[in-house]
């Protein structure tokens, strides 16, 4: 049979949507070990997250056994907006490389928080309104999740509290107000309206904050606040579900013309991209239908699949989130300044972290000037100007197909181009300057996190 020719963007119709989330718990035999309450370290029980998530989410977030989750219809015409994204067949990129492979990517960069966030955010802020709340607290690193965040706010209606990484505040001040344009406030973290924040500062005079602690504060000011509840952008269970409208997108596009990636790739912070797009994919080769080789991409400053150990950990540098069972680098570990903000928690998602270590996915970890020579190589036959957290992906796409240049191998090659880098000029600059190094922590720094560990036997 001939090959049909493949466009170079595969577009589906908006009818095709998905209508439903594939939730890939439904089909792992070992499901993902249940988050912890961390004074009693029993299983949280759904009452138990009540205060702190909107009651529906919690039961997306407890479900391991119902496959679809339906999309209530505002959040699907709220996805037509900038859905379906386009699976892009990357010609020019296989030409500059002079590879057989083919390469594919879905970017999700084609909406003004620039990035996949969006597809979650718009979900939670729609199960707090229709739970009736008043607002949602969150945090935010490099910027895109409160972003997005505040653009789902806006568009029910709800009030939106960003307390954001200070360190970010300060270098993305253009972030910060695209965010006050949508209504939200943002406040600087580590700040002195929390308890958790004042105690923090009082430890660690002078820094610069990082995601674990803007976390507790944004817990603490849900908790702490009637009408409120907090709202994560990836890690957890809810957020991957909601991310599978990535994965079920681009197998459809996929499908229509009979392709079939061989090796799929994604960037990895939290796993809520990757976990996404893999979802329909890893569902089949769980269920014994079909086989993907998938590999996870982490910068070597933030190694938590790669270095860390797969074990129970708080989510959050205050302690008072419930612990999640995942490879984390500890809650203690603050990463060096690095130029994929979105990359640099401690943790990863449970449900990849088992997946992970059930041999199911491989990770790889990446310096952070060969991400910025492969965004760049990227972005002048592409012509999209890649975010630094996505670029981590396009890296490992390259090589990949470089390893195919040399065996002659056509294989197919799938990636995830999670958003664009207009507001990460900085990093382009100092790469552009030749200012940018590349920081590997130490087997000794890893061991200090690790120290912080809780002691849980399970
Ligand atoms: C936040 C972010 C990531 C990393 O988050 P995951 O939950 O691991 O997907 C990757 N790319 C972009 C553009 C982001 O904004």
């Amino acid at each position: 049979m001939e090959e049909k020719k493949i466009p170079y963007k595969i577009y589906l119709d908006e009818k095709e949507i998905p209508t439903k989330w594939y939730n890939v718990r439904a089909d792992m035999k070992n499901k993902p070990a249940p988050l912890l309450n961390p004074a009693t370290l029993e299983p949280m029980k759904a009452e138990e997250l009540y205060p702190v998530f909107c009651e529906e989410l919690v039961a997306q977030e407890l479900n391991d056994t119902d496959a679809y989750f339906d999309i209530p219809e505002e959040i699907q015409n709220f996805y037509k907006m900038y859905r379906p994204s386009p699976l892009i067949r990357a010609y020019f990129l296989e030409k500059a490389l002079d590879t057989p492979a083919k390469i594919y990517y879905k970017f999700e960069g084609n909406n003004t928080s620039g990035s996949h966030k969006l597809n979650s955010a718009i979900a939670q802020a729609y199960y707090a309104k229709k739970q009736g709340l008043k607002g949602v607290t969150t945090e935010t690193g490099a910027g895109q999740w409160g972003t997005a965040l505040s653009m789902a706010c806006s568009y029910f209606g709800l009030d939106c509290k960003v307390y954001m990484v200070k360190v970010s505040y300060e270098q993305k001040p253009f972030r910060r107000e695209v965010m006050r344009t949508y209504g939200a406030s943002v406040t600087p973290s580590p700040s002195t309206s929390t308890a958790v924040g004042r105690k923090i500062l009082e430890e660690h005079p002078g820094t610069t904050g990082s995601l674990g602690c803007a976390i507790s504060e944004a817990v603490e000011a849900a908790t702490t606040t009637e009408g409120y509840r907090y709202v994560l952008g990836s890690v957890l269970n809810q957020v991957l579900l909601h991310q599978s409208v990535i994965g079920l997108e681009a197998k459809a596009a996929m499908d229509k013309f009979g392709i079939k990636p061989d090796v799929i790739i994604g960037c990895a912070g939290g796993g809520s991209n990757l976990g996404g797009l893999i979802s329909p994919f890893m569902g089949e080769k769980l269920r014994g239908e079909a086989d993907y080789r998938i590999i996870a991409v982490e910068p070597a400053s933030c190694p938590s699949l790669t270095r860390g150990k797969f074990a129970y950990d708080f989510c959050d540098t205050g302690m008072v989130c419930p612990l999640a069972k995942m490879y984390t680098l500890g809650s203690g570990f603050i990463p060096s300044a690095n130029h994929a903000g979105g990359l640099r928690y401690h943790g990863m998602s449970s449900t990849l972290s088992q997946l992970y270590d059930d041999g199911l996915m491989e990770a790889t970890s990446v310096e952070q000037t060969s991400v910025f020579a492969a965004a760049e190589q990227f972005a002048r036959v592409e012509g999209i100007l890649p975010a630094p957290e996505s670029s981590h992906a396009i890296r490992v796409a390259i090589d990949e197909a470089l390893k195919c240049k040399e065996t002659g191998e056509e294989k197919t090659i799938l990636f995830g181009l999670t958003g664009t880098g207009y507001f990460d000029m900085v990093a382009y600059q100092k790469y552009n300057d030749g200012e940018m190094s590349d920081y590997v922590p130490t087997d000794e720094d890893l061991e200090k996190g690790f120290a912080g560990l809780p002691k849980v036997d399970k």
